[in-house]
């Protein structure tokens, strides 16, 4: 058998992140994100991809080129070769939503062990959201400042209450793990968390999106902009670009906007019908989701909607 010759390999380091290593990145009012440790970078990216292209890939294309290529085509495996270990601290209903990505490793801060730690997120009187019509899920507009004042007030007295209530029972020495069911959901925890960067790309696309909430948008915009553009600056670049600046279209929406091109109004017509577009009698319409989100990326490509409000 051949002998392979022996190669002498350096490691990988980001030198932008070296630098902001273990220092936190603030999020909200009293939540952070540091990094702890990673292992690679864009070159191991290109490194482990050169792998399955060959040798030859080097001189038709160069580590930019060919990152783009990969994040673009989905080709995912090579970001799998990177990883990064991040310590955070986040309010818990924020955290409930963050563990749903099972790709991650975590071990987080045990109220059963330790103290609760006795911060809580308050959200500022120009910061109540009013819950969304249409969407169930989401959010549209704010409260006025006064009557957020008023919401702020009334959270910081529940919150005081339940950690008065909270720190009575360790007091008189009722188990932790029992008397943290007294703590609010806005309490901060914190966690390592440790992912590997294709699975972190598919984080911040679903949590960077508009449609996620708020608080996890924080976080996942400071990952995204503060410590993935320092640690692997063409894949950011990349990602902004493909996955996340992006709007896709389905077979219906392509046909739509030909359509809307040809000006074609039984197409758009026929069309509009089969997204559950529906005119009723009365003058009355109803638009599905599909429908609206049609709309929002007509508004991104400067086309007017076909349909009437
Ligand atoms: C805007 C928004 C609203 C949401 N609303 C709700 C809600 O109302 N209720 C709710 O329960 N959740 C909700 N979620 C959570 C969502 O359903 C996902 O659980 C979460 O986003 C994690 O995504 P994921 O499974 O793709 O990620 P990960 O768990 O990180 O997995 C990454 C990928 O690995 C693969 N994978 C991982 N585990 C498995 C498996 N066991 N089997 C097959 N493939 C696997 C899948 O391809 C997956 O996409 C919401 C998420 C968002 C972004």
């Amino acid at each position: 058998m051949e002998k392979q010759k022996a190669e002498q390999l350096e490691r990988v380091s980001s030198p932008e992140l070296d630098k902001v290593l273990g220092l936190p990145f603030k999020v909200l009012d009293d939540g952070f994100v540091r990094v702890v440790d990673y292992m690679g970078g864009d070159t191991s990216i290109v490194q482990a991809a050169r792998v399955s292209y060959g040798k030859g890939t080097k001189s038709i294309t160069d580590d930019r080129t060919l990152l783009r290529y990969l994040i673009r085509n989905r080709h995912t495996s090579p970001f799998e070769m990177c990883e990064i270990k991040l310590h955070v601290r986040v309010p818990m209903d924020c955290w409930r939503q963050w563990i749903r990505h099972r790709t991650a490793n975590v071990n987080e801060y045990s109220t059963r062990y330790s103290i609760a730690i006795e911060s809580a997120y308050k959200t500022e009187p120009d910061g109540w959201c009013k819950q969304a019509l249409k969407n169930r899920q989401g959010s549209e507009g704010f409260f006025d400042e006064k009557t957020g004042a008023e919401l702020s007030k009334k959270e910081s007295e529940l919150q005081k209450a339940c950690f008065d209530e909270y720190n009575r029972k360790i007091e008189m020495g009722v188990a932790r793990e029992q008397a943290r069911k007294d703590l609010p959901l806005s309490t901060y925890t914190e966690a390592y968390w440790k992912i590997d960067l294709g699975n972190l790309l598919h984080f911040l696309e679903l949590r960077m999106e508009s449609k996620a909430q708020y608080e996890i948008r924080m976080y996942a915009d400071v990952i995204c902009d503060e410590v993935l553009k320092r640690w692997a600056p063409f894949s950011w670049e990349a990602f902004r670009d493909y996955r996340l600046e992006t709007i896709s279209l389905s077979k219906t929406d392509e046909k739509m906007i030909a359509a809307i091109v040809k000006n074609d109004p039984s197409e758009i017509d026929s069309l509009a019908k089969s997204m559950g577009y529906l005119q009723e009698k009365d003058g009355q319409v109803r638009k599905s989701r599909e429908c609206l989100e049609l709309e929002e990326k007509l508004a991104r490509l400067n086309l007017k909607s076909p349909f009437k409000n």
